[in-house]
């Protein structure tokens, strides 16, 4: 691959979704700096990256400034599980809204395009359904999960004002769930709880009746999402939904789990924790027609992917 001479940032580049842009930049010839302080993430997602010739890694907490030379930044750089983000609210509202601010004034000293990843939980318990982007949300403000939903709402808050005050290229992605290989063992999400329970024959753990739904979308297919979002017109900044419209109940993605592993594991109930939404599917009507983007990657074909990832960590 032919260098492109762009320089990127990507924080949060040793993370679950953070590595993976970090490979799909290196393959299409960008310069790339990964910030990171392995929060949640580890040195193990990059470890096929450090020896190559673009890829820099630099351990940084990005609720301290930061001054280096970028033509493009990637904000990912953020626990993503609710698990990891609860455990230490007040860092995960620093992380969501100082990293936001470092990140822009970085982006405004060197005149860089600036991506943010935000997400679905912008819309918190949603009245709307599917939810087209401007649907404004149902959050609670002062919830276990209010450190990440509010925390995200406030960074975009500051996007979209940097972009009004100041002239910067923003470019806001609301990310739906997402799954794949590189998702941690223990971080608590269901699809990676759901794989690793079944692996290891333990029961499967639906919270509440299970009847409550999400939508999940393929790494792969997420990352060509980020990727067509940062690369559209200036005149684009979203927010733009990114993720996979087949939306399916906890009790099915369990026993669909439970199928394509080959499990004989049983499924045992839980109390769902507290605001946890009910429904979500995204609406991407917007992404299809200024991205001309849509998932390719089903939910079975990605699912057996996942699984065999975990299968193989699982066995070393
Ligand atoms: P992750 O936890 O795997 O990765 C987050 C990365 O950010 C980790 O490597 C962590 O060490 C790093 N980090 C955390 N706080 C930091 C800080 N203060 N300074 C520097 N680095 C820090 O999560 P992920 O699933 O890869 O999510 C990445 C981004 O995408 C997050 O911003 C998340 O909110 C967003 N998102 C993800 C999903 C999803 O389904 N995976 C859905 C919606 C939004
Ligand atoms: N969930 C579950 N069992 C688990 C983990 C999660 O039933 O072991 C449910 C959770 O209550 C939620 C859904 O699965 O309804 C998605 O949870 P996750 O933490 O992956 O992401 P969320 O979309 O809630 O941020």
């Amino acid at each position: 691959m032919r260098p492109s001479g762009q320089r990127t940032l990507v924080t949060g580049g040793a993370g679950f979704l953070g590595s993976h842009l970090c490979e799909a930049l290196i393959r299409r010839g960008d310069q790339v700096l990964c910030v990171d302080n392995f929060h949640t993430g580890t040195r193990d997602t990059i470890a096929p990256l450090l020896e190559h010739p673009r890829f820099e890694l630099l351990q940084h907490d990005v609720t301290v400034p930061l001054d280096v030379e970028v033509d493009r930044i990637f904000n990912l750089a953020c626990p993503a599980s609710p698990v990891h983000y609860q455990h230490d609210p007040v860092r995960t509202t620093r992380t969501c809204v100082l990293g936001a601010m470092n990140l822009l004034a970085l982006a405004e000293r060197r005149r860089a395009r600036i991506l943010q990843a935000s997400t679905s939980e912008v819309y918190g318990d949603p009245e709307v359904h599917p939810q087209p982007e401007h649907y404004w949300g149902r959050v609670n403000p002062t919830g276990l999960r209010s450190c990440y939903n509010e925390g995200k709402r406030c960074a975009e808050t500051l996007f979209f004002d940097y972009h009004r005050q100041y002239g910067l290229e923003i470019k806001v992605v609301r990310i739906f769930n997402t799954y794949g290989p590189r998702m941690y063992v223990d971080d608590g999400r269901v699809v990676s709880n759901f794989i690793t329970q079944a692996l290891r024959g333990d029961p499967v753990t639906v919270y509440g009746d299970g009847s409550q739904t999400r939508s999940f979308c393929y790494v792969d297919d997420l990352i060509d999402g980020l990727l067509a979002a940062m690369d559209s017109p200036a005149a684009f900044t979203g927010p733009v939904n990114i993720g996979n419209p087949d939306e399916l109940s906890m009790r099915a993605l369990a026993e669909r789990v439970l199928r394509l592993s080959g499990s004989s594991s049983r499924i045992v109930h839980q109390p769902l924790p507290p605001d946890d939404p009910k429904v979500r599917r995204p609406d991407i009507a917007l992404a299809r027609k200024n991205l001309g983007w849509q998932p390719r990657v089903p939910l079975d074909e990605g699912l057996a992917k996942t699984i065999a990832y975990f299968r193989a960590l699982l066995n070393a």
